[in-house]
């Protein structure tokens, strides 16, 4: 990427996808109730994909895009289709945010040890004193751009291993947006930490199992719904402030980055 662009457009439609495919992400956005269900659906890079399953021992176990529907082929059926998805999605983050953190790191002029992908299941990312940098394989989950703006978060711990205004006027220099990317964030982490709910449902019989149970519906048009901006979807409290986050220096003088799951 020439250069770190702020647009929300893809963050936009992902906000509309999960008002048509999830409202109960909204509805209970404020509550301490269940998470959402994400029965038969993936989120991948900011978008929410409907899932098809098959079983063929005949090809590999495989994950693959068809005409915006992500498809699953089980060469055993008593594969859990979950734990395919998540280890598909663990290899994306590997592979993508490998590719991202590098391209950053030389725009940022700076230099990191090592980059784990992880499933920390409190925090987006982390980076050491030792210049190691922790990233959620969750983030693949993301809008490229709220992606980038966390990769560029953790670079710049590299500078202040904290968050204080220093270190801020750093991440405003590369992310100038970087206030609505965290909101973007809190608004929409529970869908982030909820895992994919898939279930193969065997083909053979069709009255016995009618294709809806296989097939989630079609995904609606974005245009169907009304255009939905970030603020709009926000409740008042977390438009309003940002909290102080001057408490999050572990004793292993390692930045933990709650942002987005507690703090903000
Ligand atoms: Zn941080």
């Amino acid at each position: 990427m020439a250069e770190i662009k702020t647009t929300i457009s893809d963050i936009k439609l992902f906000i509309e996808n999960l008002h048509s495919d999830m409202p109960e992400v909204f509805e209970k956005k404020n509550s301490n109730s269940k998470t959402p269900s994400t029965r038969n659906k993936v989120l991948y890079m900011g978008d929410v994909y409907d899932v098809k399953i098959s079983a063929n021992p005949e090809k590999n176990t495989s994950c693959e895009f068809i005409d915006d529907i992500f498809h699953i082929n089980l060469k055993d059926n008593t594969q859990n289709p979950s734990k395919i998805v998540e280890t598909w999605l663990r290899e994306k983050a590997n592979e993508i945010l490998k590719q991202k953190i590098d391209v950053f790191a030389q725009k940022m002029e700076l230099e990191y040890n090592r980059l784990v992908i992880k499933d920390q299941k409190t925090v987006w990312g982390s980076c050491s004193e030792k210049s190691n940098i922790n990233l959620s394989y969750r983030l693949i989950k993301m809008p490229e751009n709220v992606i980038d703006y966390l990769v560029l978060h953790e670079l710049a711990h590299l500078v202040h291993l904290n968050h204080s205004s220093d270190y801020w006027d750093i991440v405003e220099k590369y992310c100038p947006d970087h206030k609505r990317f965290r909101k973007w964030l809190n608004n929409n982490k529970v869908s982030l930490f909820d895992n994919a709910k898939l279930k193969y449902v065997k083909e053979k019989d069709p009255y016995l199992n009618p294709p809806k149970e296989e097939v989630a519906k079609e995904v609606k048009p974005a245009q169907e719904q009304a255009p939905t901006s970030i603020a709009d979807s926000l409740p008042e409290e977390i438009t309003e402030t940002i909290p102080e986050m001057d408490n999050i220096l572990d004793d292993d003088d390692t930045v933990k980055d709650i942002e987005g799951i507690v703090e903000i």
